[in-house]
């Protein structure tokens, strides 16, 4: 039997990908090395579909929040109701919030109220916020700066500098198996100054499948991949960033383990 270590602190199994075997899959990892997962929703539509996950898997977790993606969705009562979802004790972070001016599939003024709102709400609660940065590195820092909500930037994707810039703020920095990529040496410059109680390991399934796998599907059971590539930057083993990936996690999402 494998005792499970991992904790993929940021995972969409509500995502359309998984509707053929959504709840097999999940089953199937808890019963192998995976010990914990976050779902971060994104949109309004998925609350309810990640909440019913998390209250079905007992090691299954939730954030609650809206994606820049859907920025324009976001009503004046959304504190209201994100601090109603929050009362849920499988509600672990406000997530995934943040900015994105590679797709700007919202308008930028609108991107930055909306997080700037989301991150005051999670001040507020004392909830960590789950933070998508993309190609928005000085508007996110100014944010963060601004709040100081705590929280992780997941699937870091920027330079050791702002990595360093986070770390001072006391954010944490979560890694996809985008730090496996064969262009990734900008992220693995940064993959080697993190410290190592700051470190957090993610798959952000379905996507970002860690290499040999990329392109196809991601799931919770490709986390040592990523594990034995930043073992590697790091020059530790893939069993110890296992072990302070998940302490990380669990002190990072306090909620774990005190709602019983
Ligand atoms: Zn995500």
């Amino acid at each position: 039997m494998t005792i499970p270590t991992i904790f993929d602190s940021h995972a969409h199994y509500d995502d359309d990908r998984f509707d053929p075997d959504r709840e097999e899959l999940i089953s199937g990892l808890f019963s192998g090395p995976v010990e914990y997962i976050i779902n971060p929703a994104c949109d309004l539509a998925s609350f309810q579909k990640v909440l019913q996950l998390a209250h079905t898997f007992p090691r299954f977790y939730a954030a609650v929040g809206i994606h820049p993606h859907s920025a324009s969705e976001a009503e004046k009562d959304l504190e209201q109701t994100l601090a109603r979802l929050a009362t849920d004790p499988k509600v672990v972070a406000i997530g995934e919030i943040g900015l994105d001016y590679h797709y700007d599939f919202s308008p930028r003024p609108r991107q930055l109220e909306v997080f700037s709102r989301q991150l005051a709400l999670a001040k507020q609660l004392e909830l960590p916020a789950i933070i998508h940065s993309r190609e928005a590195t000085a508007d996110v820092l100014a944010l963060l700066d601004a709040h100081r909500p705590t929280g992780v930037v997941h699937c870091f994707s920027g330079s050791a500098e702002t990595a360093k810039e986070l770390l001072e703020m006391g954010y944490y920095i979560g890694f996809t198996g985008s730090v496996t990529f064969k262009n990734a040496r900008k992220l693995v410059e940064a993959a080697a100054v993190i410290p190592d109680d700051r470190l957090l390991i993610e798959t952000d399934a379905p996507y970002m499948a860690p290499e040999p796998y990329r392109g196809r599907r991601n799931d919770s059971s490709l986390i040592p991949a990523i594990a034995m590539r930043l073992a590697e930057i790091r020059g530790a083993t893939p069993d110890e960033i296992l072990r302070i990936t998940r302490e990380n996690a669990l002190r990072l999402f306090s909620r774990i383990g005190a709602e019983i």
